[in-house]
């Protein structure tokens, strides 16, 4: 399986581009904080914390892309069908990866998963791009998305891997239907 599907269409001009950028970063704000959230609920607040960081790393990527462009919101792109092939944005964790027991080790291997999607993203528009300018400003996205991988990777080294059965709950949480 490739890490990530080349986009249906590859962008014709710097602003087709950026609104792509915009959208893929847009979404991993909101999948990062969503699961942020969802961890707290589950009180496994070491981990809503990572989620939120990464969170505020892509809410920056937005400014910028905002700041770059001259936008003040930006073009939002239709959702369906998207600028991506996959139902989801390259960037985003899958919410059927997520279990409430994760520890900071699964959080960061799916934030490096998404971050190594987003980079693959790029480097296919890099190769795809039909002239210069585009090609610099997706070969930028790229190796922001590269920074993002080696901090998480940094991140990574420093946390324990998790011991065998660290999913088994001796007090699991009881849902009312
Ligand atoms: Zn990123």
């Amino acid at each position: 399986m490739s890490p990530s599907s080349p986009p249906p269409t590859p962008p014709r001009t710097i602003e087709d581009l950026m609104a792509q950028a915009l959208a893929m970063e847009r979404e991993a704000v909101a999948r990062y904080s969503e699961l942020a959230d969802m961890m707290e609920t589950h009180n496994n607040l070491e981990v809503a914390e990572l989620f939120r960081k990464m969170a505020s790393y892509e809410a920056l990527h937005v400014k910028q892309i905002l700041a770059d462009m001259g936008w003040s919101e930006g073009p939002v792109p239709p959702r369906q069908p998207g600028p991506w092939s996959a139902p989801e944005g390259p960037e985003s964790v899958p919410i059927d990866e997520m279990h409430y027991l994760m520890h900071p080790w699964h959080a960061l291997n799916l934030a490096l998963a998404a971050e190594l999607r987003a980079e693959a993203f790029f480097a296919d528009l890099v190769r795809q791009a039909g002239d210069d300018e585009i090609r610099r400003a997706a070969e930028e996205m790229r190796a922001e998305e590269a920074e993002h991988v080696e901090l998480v990777q940094a991140w990574l080294a420093k946390v324990p891997a998790p011991e065998e059965g660290w999913g088994e709950d001796p007090d699991p949480p009881r849902y009312e239907d």
